[in-house]
């Protein structure tokens, strides 16, 4: 089986809030979403997704998905889909470092293995655990009581895991974190994400007066060590992110103690399959794992939604459903929330088919 041509569809997410805002001022008000498809010589076509958190967030911008597979994408024909890891190592042969650019080509190819195997990408990834995974809602940056407002809509809707984007002024931060706290029931969990947004002096200044307060304290500052600093200064449980994009950062964490809780997105390690690995590896070293991606649509939340049911659910900290924050749809058969929780699907592959009509016409033709 061959790959024989790879195209690729940019789409515009509005958002139904307007705007998604977390550290540092940083804000996007519609989402630059990249589709790549994959076609093969056996008939059978696979479909990903890439949407950086715009481009200040990770090493990675929209237009770059584009221009990365306009480099490797013509070196790709001729190449098994179905081989994965083999693809990835050419992939990283071919380009070296851009994980995001290669990880929509990933997961396409991974929706042409579930479809030529008759199974669910799910089954493929190590198999489905429970019936659906827990979800959580990001809670955009916005004045204090806005912020708890939105918790205690978004809880109405079935969510019972809140991502509070803070990062922002310390003092803020920490009447954001108490507002919130007061507005949720047992058995909720907060988590309050600072995206690299505090220095250490504010960071400690947080992490002191919330120390009451049932919350995990997410990726407080930029570095790595920074963050090893203030986790040495609090008993809150902690969680990192934008530090962690490499199996080799997992193992330096770990081996540090320096995390409890680990973000696993699929394009900051470059696509399904290295997700995977450090999905199983984290599930081997027992740290608990929130699986998703920097952002998406249907196509995202799906693939989502297949690494997350594949992770035994005891690890699974919580998972996202990038789908239900915009307001467009580009493909059918995505996960979709019911009481805070989502299923992926039962169909071989990812389960998706795009909306053509919405995707338009191809900016990326490689064959
Ligand atoms: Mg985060």
């Amino acid at each position: 089986m061959k790959i024989t041509g790879i195209k690729a569809y940019q789409v515009d997410l509005p958002l139904k809030e307007g705007k998604y805002s977390w550290s540092e001022g940083k804000s996007v008000d519609v989402f630059d979403s990249t589709v790549i498809e994959v076609q093969t010589d056996a008939g059978v076509t696979g479909y990903g997704e890439v949407c950086p958190l715009g481009p200040v967030y990770l090493p990675a911008y929209a237009a770059g998905v584009r221009a990365g597979l306009q480099e490797i994408g013509p070196q790709l024909i001729g190449h098994d889909p179905t081989e994965l890891e083999k693809l990835t190592r050419t992939m990283d042969y071919l380009l070296k470092g851009h994980p995001y650019v290669k990880s929509g080509i990933d997961i396409a190819c991974w929706d042409i293995l579930g479809k030529m195997a008759g199974l669910p990408v799910c089954n493929l990834l190590g198999g489905r655990y429970g019936d659906d995974v827990v979800l959580y809602r990001a809670i955009s940056q916005r004045p204090v009581q806005e912020m708890a407002e939105n918790v205690a809509a978004y809880r109405a809707e079935g969510y019972r895991r809140f991502q509070l984007k803070v990062g922002g002024n310390a003092d803020d931060d920490i009447a954001r974190i108490h507002a919130v706290s007061e507005v949720l029931q047992p058995g909720d969990k907060l988590v309050a994400d600072a995206n690299t947004g505090w220095l250490v002096h504010e960071a400690a200044r947080v992490v002191n007066a919330v120390r009451d307060v049932d919350v995990y304290i997410e990726q407080p500052c930029a570095s790595y060590e920074q963050c090893r600093a203030i986790r040495q200064r609090t008993s809150l449980p902690f969680v990192l992110d934008e530090n962690i994009d490499s199996i080799e950062m997992i193992l330096r964490a770990a081996a540090d103690r320096a995390m409890d809780v680990v973000n696993i997105k699929i394009s900051k390690f470059g696509g399904l399959t290295k997700a995977k690995q450090a999905r199983d590896l984290c599930a081997s070293l027992g740290i608990a794992m929130t699986i998703e991606d920097s952002w998406g649509g249907d196509i995202t939340t799906a693939a989502i939604a297949h690494l997350a049911q594949s992770t035994p659910t005891d690890l699974l900290f919580t998972s996202t459903d990038f789908n239900s924050y915009g307001t467009v749809c580009i493909a059918d058969g995505a996960p979709q929330r019911v009481d805070g929780r989502m299923a992926a699907s039962l169909e071989p592959g990812l389960g998706i088919s795009p909306r053509m009509e919405i995707l338009g016409d191809p900016v990326v033709q490689i064959q």
